[in-house]
């Protein structure tokens, strides 16, 4: 026979702890049923173990490289001091349930989505709409059961109830759930007429939803619990609803900035004026310095969209937006004549 030690890496003066390990390792990796599993390696390793984890047998092979009896390769028995849930244990997710009813786990209902339109205006104030969404909920005539009224789910005669059944293969056996009832451990005779034995059913709910003063585009309010209704007496689900903010005519949103264009002419840029700027609370009145260049930005504190955190306002920008007049008088035109041939 091979080497025991060279079989399962260990040293002459490993410990029986050692060995123990070494051989886990080795037997997870090589076991047949493993994937990359090899059956003669297997053995081999199976058979060095039972040389050194049995301290008579290891002194007998120390004294004279070899023993008798039940330790040969392949002779010994098969897969002995060997813990199978230890092996499969982490392969197969759990293995078998134990024994008995299996109870149906409550389960938290599903988040939902939806949309609501709201006019630029409402975004900036703040504004309270309704809002629709197709929940699903228990069946309002079988109370989520799924069974007819007066009858009710009975014990799923494929599983006893477990919601699981087991597959034997070979040395060990895998479960899996129960194919009859789908893992619930029951079985509907009479399904309800309403929700055909699914036990839910969609309703067309209404909520009022409060868009946030300052709301974005795409901006989510969250309706705790008001999304679907849990399964097995679990929590309802929350409904997110997406706030969406129509275009202004007027006003361009950079976070809680608000940019307005102002129409100014070329005399105003150059000489400086007084320009009327809408804002969202009425217009005002606004500086131009003299010399202002086209697309310049002013700025007038506060008087911007509402910051969603933290409180205040954004800033309102006013971008000083050149025009030039497509028809001119006679007059005019002298006088743009004249500054031509004065500014060269
Ligand atoms: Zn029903
Ligand atoms: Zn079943």
């Amino acid at each position: 026979m091979a080497n025991p030690y060279d079989t399962l890496g260990v040293t002459k003066s490993a410990s029986a702890d050692e060995i123990k390990k070494a051989y886990r390792k080795l037997a997870r990796e090589h076991h047949p049923d493993a994937s990359g599993g090899d059956e003669a390696r297997f053995k081999e390793i199976q058979g060095a173990y039972d040389v050194l984890s049995d301290p008579d047998k290891r002194n007998q092979y120390d004294a004279f490289g070899a023993t008798n009896g039940r330790g040969a390769p392949g002779g010994g028995q098969p897969y002995q001091d060997f813990d199978l849930s230890d092996l499969f244990g982490g392969l197969f997710g759990g293995g078998a349930r134990g024994a008995g009813q299996r109870r149906p786990q409550p389960e938290r209902g599903t988040d939902l989505q939806t949309e609501v339109h709201v006019s630029f205006e409402d975004s900036l104030t703040g504004v309270q709409v309704p809002v629709r969404a197709n929940v699903e909920t228990a069946c309002h005539t079988c109370g989520g059961s799924g069974a007819e009224p007066g009858t009710a789910p009975t014990v799923c005669p494929e599983c006893s109830g477990r919601g699981v059944v087991s597959d034997s293969q070979g040395l060990f056996s895998l479960s899996h759930p129960c194919p009859r009832c789908r893992g619930n451990g029951t079985v509907i005779e009479q399904p309800c007429t309403t929700c055909r034995g699914s036990g839910r059913e969609r309703v067309q709910k209404t909520f009022q939803v409060k868009v946030p003063a300052g709301a974005k585009d795409g901006t989510k309010v969250r309706l705790k619990g008001r999304g679907e209704q849990g399964r097995n007496g679990g929590p309802f689900g929350d409904l997110y609803v997406v706030v969406r903010v129509a275009e202004s005519p007027l006003y361009e949103r950079r976070g809680a900035d608000l940019v307005v264009d102002v129409p100014v002419g070329y005399a105003d840029l150059a000489l400086g004026a007084s320009v009327e700027v809408p804002t969202p609370e009425g217009p005002i009145s606004l500086k131009v310095p003299p010399g202002s260049q086209p697309g310049k930005l002013l700025k007038v504190k506060g008087r911007g969209a509402p910051k969603l955190k933290g409180g205040g306002k954004g800033d309102l920008l006013a971008r000083l937006k050149l025009t030039v007049p497509e028809k001119v008088s006679k007059k005019e035109r002298d006088l743009l004549e004249q500054l031509r041939k004065v500014s060269g």
